[in-house]
């Protein structure tokens, strides 16, 4: 986990609270990385729904003097649960802590809240609602932000390989350019879903899934002996680069619009 250096103060876990009062009166901002600890393949760490966002939360607030609040290490995950080291949460648990993580920051003068989801598509019902739970009950200005979302432009840019979902490429490639001393590239392997799927569901990230479904533990078991979904090997850390840059300039504009308002 990066530290927040000498370039500034906006790392709450670092802070004083006389530092957190003098930093309210600059900005009313805070990122707040959500993702979970689970299993990622045979060569990424388990905590890479959290190392992305956090990673690229760091960088906004360095570039925009925004607060970044400490992460939510775990979520929603019961379809990973068939390898270990992978943590799940009942969906309302995890909603209602998120919501009031939030809420008690409000209490002390932030106004907007960003939820930077690392954890793919797995708990984004869950952080709709807490979005609309923190406007409509507390008064504050929320948004739920994928990471998926924030980095399509280059995605659909520096894409190699026909399936990303899980530890893939995309995965696989933020965290060359974030934290590339856990990656194990020796150990990363292709594997490609093996699993006839019903029509209208593209088992990718990225594609045009157009019915929503959930996978059970035996369903992704059966899809995938590593752990993955997908090809880390088509991962560089040049295109690792490009994602996260593209999600820092997306995010960095929201934040900059926001403390401007
Ligand atoms: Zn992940």
């Amino acid at each position: 986990m990066p530290s927040s250096g000498g370039s500034g103060v906006y790392r709450l876990s670092e802070m004083t609270w006389p530092e957190v009062e003098a930093a309210i009166e600059e900005t009313q901002t805070m990122l707040l990385a959500v993702g979970n600890t689970e299993q990622h393949g045979h060569h990424l760490p388990l905590g890479v729904d959290v190392f992305m966002p956090d990673g690229i939360a760091e960088r906004v607030a360095e570039r925009t003097g925004c607060l970044l609040a400490p992460p939510v290490w775990y979520g929603v995950s019961p379809h990973h649960t068939f390898k270990p080291g992978t943590f799940t949460v009942e969906s309302e648990t995890f909603q209602h802590y998120v919501r009031d993580v939030c809420a008690s920051a409000g209490d002390w003068g932030v106004e907007n809240v960003l939820l930077l989801n690392g954890h793919y598509l797995a708990q984004d019902p869950e952080l709709e609602i807490v979005v609309r739970e923190l406007k409509n009950d507390h008064g504050m200005e929320a948004f739920h932000v994928p990471l998926v979302s924030v980095f399509r432009d280059a995605a659909e840019r520096v894409r190699t390989s026909a399936v990303a979902f899980h530890a893939a490429e995309f995965e696989t490639a933020c965290m060359l350019e974030l934290e590339p001393d856990t990656v194990h590239m020796d150990r990363a392997e292709a594997v490609d879903p093996s699993v006839d799927l019903p029509p209208l569901l593209g088992y990718d990230a990225y594609a045009d899934n157009r019915v929503g479904t959930a996978f059970t533990p035996e369903e992704m078991a059966a899809l995938t002996d590593a752990g993955n979904v997908g090809d880390p090997t088509a991962a560089t850390s040049e295109a690792g680069r490009e994602l996260v840059d593209d999600a820092v300039e997306n995010v960095s504009m929201l934040v900059e619009a926001l403390d401007g308002s």
